[in-house]
């Protein structure tokens, strides 16, 4: 804090007109991910765990977490001790978020199969399972995140998972994971928790090793090691495993009119801003006045010095920007282009507003709705897709755990309804035995000639 008092720098944010095209392109920009050069580093790791299993897991451990360890895996029912520091107060609070996100994911559930009859004859369904193993991958090397832990458990447990496999690296000081996502695992029913982290934590899960289990699915964050470990094994057809989606760094785009509160848009570009140097951190400002834009930048400025993280938060408003937008339409369009992970709406009668939102991982409606009430106790789900991709991936959902399998049941009608028209395309396609599986059915019934 003394060393940031010490520098003249306002932390402002940069300031361009939706019409500046190319200053509104910069800002919209998000950083290259290099993945290439991460993989030349991750793939050793990953054979190195395919091909000697827990060995390998237990020297990364030390190598990279400083933890000399026995056993890579703590295995449920975990023991008392490791909940050791956990205060009454945090566990009320996890239980109060538990609760929320189990009761929004639990009514994501869908329980009956969806039965359509699309001729006579001809009944299609769909039906959820559970996938059955799945590993969720908790980041612990620079911060503690009991939250991830529950945004991935709960709605493991809600959709049916059998296995519930926890990963994150253990603490240098004792070599356990921090109470707070023991106690999570607990109340997940998870069966075990793999003591590493990194690439070698996902390689483990992806291919099992002699005291992790291989699961079918991985899911959340991590750093650049994590996320290229997924994309490895994600493409590996051995490790028939698949992944949540693909990750970037953290964002925030909030809309804000001349009625917003200077305090609380400051506050919300903010918490994005600490998660780290890389995050994106974009407000759209409606029809703003110079005053108002400036009343944001002091609050900004000052809120920031205030808080521990200032040094990281100084660097990522260096490159954030508010855009002037004219009306609320264009405020939307540009929101709806970036597709953002998290969209804050500061503005007048914002849940009206919200049908013009065709991209975002979730949206906080309204003064009262910081992201971080979504981010820990609110209920919907904090793991939400970065880097644009909210175009075309959902966040974590009940679903996410689950797959469809589909059945047809076709009678003899049902035959007669549609055995022609299967014929004729297979026919086309020179798929004869395609056309043949219908064809003798048909003859059978006497619905064709033998020679049709
Ligand atoms: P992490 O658990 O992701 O990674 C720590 C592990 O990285 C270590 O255990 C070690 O095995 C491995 N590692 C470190 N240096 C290495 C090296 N040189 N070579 C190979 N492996 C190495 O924890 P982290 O590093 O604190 O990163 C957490 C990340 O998760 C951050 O980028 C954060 O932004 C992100 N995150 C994202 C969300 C989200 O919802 N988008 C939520 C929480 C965290």
């Amino acid at each position: 804090l003394e060393r940031t008092l010490c520098s003249n720098d306002k932390i402002y944010l940069d300031v361009v007109q939706s019409t500046d095209l190319e200053g509104v392109t910069k800002a919209v920009t998000r950083p290259i991910q290099k993945t290439s050069q991460i993989m030349n580093l991750v793939n050793p790791i990953i054979e190195n765990v395919r091909n000697i299993g827990d060995k390998a897991l237990i020297e990364y451990t030390k190598k990279f977490d400083g933890v000399d360890l026995k056993t890579p895996v703590l295995e449920a029912p975990f023991p008392e001790e490791y909940l050791e520091g956990l205060t009454e107060e945090m566990k009320e609070s996890l239980d109060l978020s538990i609760e929320n996100v189990r009761k929004f994911h639990a009514a994501q559930l869908q329980k009956k199969p969806l039965v359509v009859t699309t001729q006579p004859g001809v009944v299609c369904s769909r039906f959820p399972r559970a996938i059955e193993k799945v590993g969720l991958y908790i980041p612990g090397g620079t911060a503690v995140l009991p939250s991830t832990a529950l945004m991935l458990g709960v709605p493991a447990q809600v959709a049916g998972c059998k296995e519930i496999v926890f990963a994150s690296p253990p603490r240098k000081s004792d070599g356990r994971v921090s109470p707070e996502v023991v106690y999570v695992a607990m109340k997940c029913g998870a069966s075990k928790i793999v003591l590493a982290g990194g690439a070698q934590a996902v390689a483990a899960m992806a291919y099992g090793t002699e005291s992790v289990p291989k699961v079918d699915k991985i899911l959340g964050p991590g750093n650049q090691f994590v996320t290229a470990a997924k994309m490895y094994i994600q493409n590996d057809t051995q490790a028939l495993c698949s992944i949540d989606m693909p990750a970037g760094p953290s964002e925030v785009l909030v809309i804000a009119d001349e009625d917003a509160d200077v305090d609380f848009v400051a506050s919300d570009l903010l918490s994005q801003a600490e998660h780290g140097v890389d995050s994106q951190v974009i407000l759209v400002g409606v029809s703003l006045s110079s005053k108002k834009v400036q009343q944001i930048q002091e609050a900004v400025h000052e809120q920031a010095l205030a808080l521990p993280r200032v040094d990281i938060v100084r660097q990522c408003i260096a490159h954030s920007t508010i855009i002037l937008c004219d009306n609320y339409t264009e405020a939307f369009d540009m929101s709806n282009k970036y597709a953002p992970e998290h969209l804050i709406l500061q503005i007048n009668e914002a849940d009206r507003y919200v049908p013009l939102v065709d991209n975002a991982g979730s949206i906080f409606v309204g003064s009262y709705t910081p992201e971080s009430c979504g981010d820990y106790s609110s209920g919907t789900n904090h793991t939400l897709p970065t880097y644009g991709y909210a175009r075309q991936y959902s966040g974590a959902n009940t679903a996410t755990f689950q797959k469809f399998i589909t059945a047809q049941q076709v009678t003899s009608e049902g035959l007669d309804n549609i055995g022609k028209a299967v014929m004729c395309i297979a026919k086309v396609e020179g798929l004869d035995g395609h056309r043949n599986a219908v064809k003798i059915r048909m003859s059978k019934l006497g619905l064709i000639s033998k020679d049709f």
